[in-house]
Parts: C-alpha cells; structure tokens; sequence
C-alpha cells in the first residue's frame, strides 16, 4: 500500500491506523475461518500494539452490532418494501448473506475500532 493512501481506503484494506501499511490481520483472506481472527502482536512497519489492553475488542462487538442491523435494515428495505418479498423470504436470504459477510464485518469492525483510538501518524516509521 502507498504512503499516501486516505484513512478510508486503509480502513477498508484493514491497514494499520498509524501507519496505513502494515496489516492487522496476520492472514489477508477474511473468509478463512480458522484464521480469521488471528492478528500479529504489533504493526510490522511502525509497531504501534495492535492490542493496546487485554480485552480491548470488547468495544468493537457493539461496532459489529451496529453493521450487523445496519445491513439487515438495508436488506429490508430493497428486499421487503422494495420488491415485495414475503417476510420468510427476507429472512431467510438475510440470514446467509449475514453469513457470508460476518468474516469481513468481524474485521471491519476491530478496524474501525483501532482507528477511533489512534490516529494517522506517517513519521513513526520503523527503518
Ligand atoms: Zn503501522
């Protein structure tokens, strides 16, 4: 990723809040689901603790929350009052596209969740 990438574009490739290149997650394919939840201890361009606390990510259940109804509220409108769909059928194809899209909100949500706290800081790179 290049130095000049916005905070909006480093979010959604889950890059580092500080740094916007180093990786939050140690295995780049959100949708591997033994190691999705796996991240390395710091940033491996300028260090910053990607784990500030114990218990840290607790906050970003509530971010994932707020995605997860956001989403389903979005999906009841083009699905329900928009086409008309009956009520199981929303449910139903809610359901797994909540399923395909946990891995990636599960990430997205501790992303957002480390940019709320630590800002963009280029200078604090390492070599
Ligand atoms: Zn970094």
């Amino acid at each position: 990723m290049s130095k000049s990438s916005s905070t909006f574009t480093s979010i959604l490739a889950l890059h580092c809040p500080r740094c916007h290149e180093g990786n939050l997650f140690t295995h780049p394919n959100s949708f591997s689901y033994k190691k999705m939840i796996q991240m390395p201890k710091e940033c491996s361009v300028c260090n910053l603790q990607f784990e500030p606390e114990p218990g840290f990510y607790w906050g970003a259940m509530f971010l994932s929350y707020g995605l997860t109804v956001g989403f389903s509220v979005f999906n009841f409108i083009w699905m329900y009052l928009i086409w008309g769909w009956l009520t199981w059928q929303f449910l139903v194809v809610n359901a797994v596209l909540l399923a395909l899209v946990i891995p990636y909100t599960f990430r997205f949500s501790r992303c957002l969740y480390l940019y709320i706290i630590q800002s963009f800081e280029p200078k604090n790179r390492v070599g």
